[in-house]
C-alpha cells in the first residue's frame, strides 16, 4: 500500500473546537450547561445523536406499537430502527434509480389505515423530492419526519432542510458534515412537539439541568414521563458552536470537490456520477458514484480493493435494510423487492469528499479511479 493513503474521512476539527473544549473542561460544567443552551439558540433542539433525535421526534409525534411508518430501504438502520423502538413496524420502500432517494411514486402503495409517519432520508446530502411527499402526507393525514442525517446545509426550492417537515433531525456524528464527536439535533416549528423532545430527551423531567442550577431554578423538579438520557454535553456543544460557524465554509469546499470530481469523471463511461436534481442546494455530505459494470470487468468489491491498494479509502452507502438478516427474517423481505435499490447496491462507491482534502488529494482520487477504469474496461 502506498505511504501516502487518504482516508475516507477526516473531520475538519482545528484550533478553535479544541480552544473550546479546553475552554468548557476550566470552566468545571461539563454536563448540559450554557454551551448546550448557546448552541440550541444558534438553531434548536440538540441532544447526543442523530438516532437520539429520531427516537424523540416519533414520541412527539405519538408514534405507539403497531403503527406503522414508511422507510426508505436505502438507509442506515437508525431510520428504521427507531421505529421499532414503539413496536411499531418499519414499512420500507425503494428508492429512485438515479437519486437514490426515497421515490415519491412508490409511497401510495405502501400506505396502510394503520400507516402514521413517513421518514425520507436525504440521501448523501441531496434533499428527496419534498413536494410530491407532502402531498402524500398531507392526502393521508401522515407526519413526515426528515432524516437529515446528511443534509446540512441543504435547500430543497429555495427552503432549508430544517424547516420544511414536521419535524427535521440532523446528525452530528463523527463522519457528517459538521460534527460534535457525537451528537445531534431535531428542528420543529411546532411548541408542543419541541418542549416534549426537550422534557423526554432528559428523563422526562420538567426543568433542565442549566435552569435548575443556576439563579433563576431550583433544587425542585417534576418527573413527567419516563424518558430517555440523550442530553447533549457543554463539551460537544463548545464543538459545535465552532463547526455552525465553520458550517457554510466547508460546504463550500465539499461542492468544489464535487463540482471537479464530476467534471473529471463526465468522459468516463464506466462511471455513473451523482444525479443532481434542480431547484436544490446538495449539501455534500457524500459523493456516490455507480459503476457501469456492463463496461467494466471488475464488480464493485474489486473495485474498492483496487482504490484501497492506490492508497484511496472509500465507502458503500448502504447496504439497503431489506438485504440484512433483521429486517430480511424480521418482515420476509426477499432481494427482489426493491430492485432500484437492490441494483444500485452492486454498483455504488462513496468516494472521499471533506473539506481537509488538498487538492493533491483530490487529483490523487480521480488518477486511480482512472487508472483503475482504464486497465478494467470491458
Ligand atoms: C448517521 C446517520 C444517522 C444516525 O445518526 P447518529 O448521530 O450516528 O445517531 C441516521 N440516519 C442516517 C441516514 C445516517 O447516516
Amino acid at each position: 500500500m502506498p505511504s501516502q493513503f487518504i482516508p475516507f474521512h477526516v473531520p475538519a476539527i482545528g484550533a478553535e473546537e479544541i480552544r473550546a473544549v479546553v475552554d468548557t473542561l476550566e470552566s468545571g460544567w461539563l454536563t448540559s450547561g450554557t454551551k448546550v443552551k448557546r448552541f440550541e439558540d444558534d438553531f434548536a433542539e440538540y441532544v447526543n445523536s442523530g438516532t437520539a433525535a429520531l427516537h424523540l421526534a416519533l414520541d412527539a409525534i405519538g408514534i405507539r406499537q403497531h403503527d406503522e411508518v414508511i422507510v426508505p430501504t436505502m438507509t442506515f438502520t437508525a431510520t428504521a430502527e427507531v421505529v421499532l423502538y414503539f413496536r411499531a413496524k418499519p414499512v420500507l420502500v425503494d428508492c429512485q434509480r438515479d437519486t437514490l432517494n426515497l421515490d415519491p411514486n412508490q409511497i401510495a402503495a405502501a400506505i396502510t389505515s394503520k400507516t402514521k409517519a413517513i421518514i425520507p432520508v436525504h440521501f448523501g446530502g441531496q434533499p428527496c423530492d419534498m413536494t410530491p411527499i407532502l402531498e402524500i402526507a398531507k392526502a393521508y393525514k401522515l407526519r413526515v419526519i426528515e432524516d437529515a442525517a446528511h443534509a446540512l446545509p441543504a435547500t430543497y426550492r429555495g427552503k432549508r432542510v430544517g424547516t420544511i417537515g414536521d419535524i427535521t433531525c440532523f446528525s452530528f456524528y463523527a463522519t457528517k458534515t459538521i460534527t460534535t464527536g457525537e451528537g445531534g439535533m431535531a428542528t420543529t416549528e411546532n411548541s408542543e412537539w419541541a418542549e416534549r423532545m426537550r422534557m423526554m430527551s432528559l428523563h422526562g423531567i420538567s426543568h433542565d439541568a442549566w435552569k435548575r442550577y443556576t439563579k433563576e431554578g431550583s433544587w425542585y423538579y417534576e418527573v413527567i414521563c419516563p424518558g430517555f438520557k440523550y442530553n447533549l454535553t457543554d463539551i460537544a456543544a463548545a464543538i459545535g458552536i465552532e463547526q455552525l460557524s465553520k458550517c457554510t465554509e466547508l460546504w463550500k469546499a465539499r461542492k468544489r470537490i464535487a463540482y471537479v470530481y464530476d467534471k473529471c469523471f463526465a468522459d468516463l463511461p464506466e462511471i455513473q456520477i451523482p444525479s443532481c436534481q434542480p431547484n436544490l442546494e446538495h449539501a455534500w455530505h457524500l459523493y456516490v458514484i455507480q459503476l457501469n459494470l456492463d463496461h467494466l470487468k471488475i464488480t464493485r468489491n474489486q473495485f474498492i480493493e483496487e482504490l484501497r491498494e492506490q492508497g484511496i479509502g472509500t465507502s458503500v452507502h448502504f447496504i439497503p435494510l431489506h438485504l440484512h438478516p433483521y429486517y430480511r427474517d424480521t418482515f420476509g423481505y426477499k432481494p427482489q423487492d426493491f430492485p432500484n435499490a437492490r441494483l444500485a447496491f452492486e454498483r455504488i462507491v462513496s468516494l472521499p469528499i471533506y473539506p481537509r482534502m488538498t487538492e493533491a488529494d483530490v487529483e490523487s482520487v480521480i488518477g486511480a479511479v482512472s487508472k483503475i477504469v482504464k486497465q478494467n474496461r470491458r
